[in-house]
């Protein structure tokens, strides 16, 4: 990594418990050296933030005793944030079976593991409107987006098959680009580029990893 480009940009990634470690790597292979936030100053000065995938009953519970829940509703009103899996399920307006309410930033509803258990994650083909080509989504417990609000653009869809209709798996609002997969997993970061280039207005500095979808598994 030496001598290659490294941005000024300070991006934060939420690392109270799931897959943040993994979102982080996946912003220095971009060149963008990211900010743990676990406590509500790691907030400040921040120009963009990701919500990773994890628990979102527990890391509701650790948004109240961290005190990162207001200043985490006041930054997620107007800031850049990417939020994946159970950071999407945080944004919801509304999701069911938690124990505390959402932040409600992005008006769509979802029910969580909505395609199944944990034995029914599975990875599949899924539509990025922005960057077409192929691309992988890994849905592990993932939420399903059963309704989209009208300030909210649907950017990622699964393909239909076996029997299943096309659905949505990825939507933008305002600044907001919530996904039900994990785009940290796959090595393919074309997610993360695009929120950083166009929803947070970042410089990219680095090229994709050319890590394929196994190799990361
Ligand atoms: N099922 C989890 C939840 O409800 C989300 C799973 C994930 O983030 N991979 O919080």
């Amino acid at each position: 990594m030496d001598g290659e480009p490294v941005s000024r940009a300070r991006v934060g990634v939420l690392s109270l418990q799931g897959d943040f470690a993994l979102h982080a790597a996946a912003l220095q292979t971009l060149g963008i050296e990211p900010v743990r936030v676990t406590l509500p100053e790691h907030l400040d000065g921040l120009e963009a933030l990701v919500l990773p995938g994890g628990e979102s009953s527990t890391m509701l519970r650790l948004l109240e005793s961290t005190g990162l829940r207001a200043p985490l509703e006041r930054f997620v009103a107007g800031k850049p944030v990417l939020a994946t899996c159970a950071g999407l399920i945080l944004l919801a307006r509304e999701a069911d079976r938690l124990p505390l309410p959402t932040l409600g930033a992005l008006d769509i509803k979802v029910v969580r593991n909505g395609y199944g258990r944990q034995i029914h994650s599975f990875s599949g083909p899924v539509e990025f409107a922005p960057s077409p080509g192929p691309v992988n989504g890994v849905f592990i417990r993932a939420p399903r987006i059963l309704e989209v609000g009208k300030g909210v653009t649907v950017v990622a869809h699964r393909p239909a098959g076996e029997g299943a209709a096309r659905e949505p798996v990825g939507v933008q609002a305002g600044r907001i680009l919530g996904l039900a997969f994990h785009p940290e997993l796959t090595g393919d970061l074309r997610f993360h580029r695009w929120f950083l280039s166009e929803l947070a207005g970042l410089a990219v500095p680095r090229a994709e990893s050319s890590r394929t979808s196994s190799e990361a598994a």
